[in-house]
């Protein structure tokens, strides 16, 4: 089997008193798609803060693309080729779609940037429609599209995907985990976090967490998927 390109081990992260991930493990292959679900609180976000240097871990170790990636600053994991997009949806509101789009990745060649943005305006039509536009006119919707196109022109190896349908119609959900599937063919492997269940529509590896553990892994193909879900989120009530 082909060596993965993010592999965490044994992670743990204690916030004060409180156990947010308590040896949690991950790997994930090139151009491959995780769903990782969970309740609030479960610490999803935490693992996603350890995978992008937001959140020092106590313990465990994680390998990126064969180098220790624990103890780097996180903005040299980016260079790197990690990109995370944030729950929230925070957009640099009075900057239009096109600055907020070219606001990071300076370090990237003129070139390739020129590319990665044709990319993401294929992805997404609809910020072309919004270019000049000041970001903080945009829809919940243009926004998500908006911070995973960002995303995606830092040039990743892996995007984390953080919470992106929240409260977002189902038909713009669709759109957006649409985009998600087209990203992971161009060979950007993704981690997709989500509380929503119709994020198993995307074909990928599905693990759930519980109060700092992995309590489930499957695949979204497995017959019976939901119900398997279902019973997880049952069982974790
Ligand atoms: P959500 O979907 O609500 O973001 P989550 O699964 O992403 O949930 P985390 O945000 O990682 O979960 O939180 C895991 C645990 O750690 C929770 O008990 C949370 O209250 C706690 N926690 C998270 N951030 C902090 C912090 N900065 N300080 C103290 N406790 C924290």
């Amino acid at each position: 089997m082909a060596k993965p390109l993010l592999e965490a081990t044994d992670l743990g992260v204690r916030y004060g008193q409180a156990t947010a991930l308590d040896g949690v493990g991950l790997s994930l292959g090139p151009g491959e798609r995780v769903i990782m679900l969970g309740r609030n609180g479960a610490g999803k976000t935490t693992l996603l803060n350890v995978l992008s240097g937001i959140v020092p871990a106590a313990r465990g170790t994680v390998t990126f693309a064969g180098e220790p990636l624990l103890g780097r600053p996180a903005h040299a994991i980016v260079r790197g080729g990690l990109a995370h997009v944030c729950e929230g949806r925070r957009v640099f509101p009075t900057m239009s779609v096109r600055d907020n789009l070219f606001s990071g990745g300076g370090w990237i060649a003129r070139h390739r940037r020129a590319e990665l943005h044709d990319q993401a305006m294929d992805l997404f039509p609809r910020l072309r429609e919004r270019y000049r536009q000041a970001a903080g006119t945009l829809s919940g919707g243009e926004r998500q599209m908006l911070l995973i196109a960002r995303g995606l022109m830092l040039d990743p190896k892996v995007l984390l995907l953080d919470e992106a349908s929240q409260g977002l119609a189902p038909v713009v959900v669709d759109e957006v985990l649409a985009a998600v599937e087209r990203i992971s063919e161009l060979g950007v492997a993704a981690l997709v976090v989500e509380q929503n269940t119709r994020v198993l529509g995307l074909s990928g590896r599905v693990i759930i967490m519980s109060t700092g553990r992995l309590i489930f892994s499957g695949h979204s193909g497995d017959p019976g998927i939901l119900d398997q879900v279902r019973q997880a989120y049952l069982d974790d009530a």
